[in-house]
């Protein structure tokens, strides 16, 4: 058995081959072991939806261009953009977190296509959007581990 979090929840996942692909009942998922990249590619969908949402609801006045969104996978960082390419990577591993914390995230993100750097312009802005800043980056660390469940789940796909 793996504990997920998806989106702030937590989920049991369990292998089953009598599965076709997947299956979600209340908080448990039985995965195909074979499916694992079915189950991955919807996770990845998920999340750059979410994304796109975030980008429209929230911060469509803070930009004059739509960036593009790439989903990577990494263990050093959320996300990060290139400025020249209008884009925005972020990890697949972000699907556990919260929406509002996702949401923090790209902020960050969006933030850094006006202001490059951490200065104290660019923390006094975060500040604005964000008083609780240092709560929620207490909150983000406490999900490290579902990120590593994750990340080992995604792992054995690519096995
Ligand atoms: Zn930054």
């Amino acid at each position: 058995m793996i504990k997920l979090k998806i989106l702030g929840k937590i989920y049991y996942l369990f292998f089953s081959n009598n599965i076709s692909s997947f299956s979600i009942r209340k908080r448990v998922i039985y995965l195909n072991p074979n499916k694992i990249d079915v189950f991955i590619k919807i996770l990845e969908n998920m999340l750059r939806y979410i994304v796109i949402k975030i980008l429209e609801d929230k911060f469509n006045d803070m930009l004059k261009f739509k960036p593009k969104i790439n989903i990577t996978l990494s263990d050093k960082y959320y996300a990060y953009i290139d400025v020249n390419n209008k884009c925005i990577f972020i990890n697949l591993l972000c699907i556990v977190f919260d929406k509002h914390l996702i949401e923090y995230i790209i902020m960050h993100e969006i933030l850094h296509f006006i202001i490059k750097s951490h200065g104290k312009l660019f923390n006094t802005v975060i500040s604005w959007y964000y008083p609780y800043k240092r709560n929620i980056e207490r909150i983000l660390i406490e999900y490290n581990i579902y990120m590593k469940n994750l990340k080992e789940l995604i792992n054995k796909h690519s096995i």
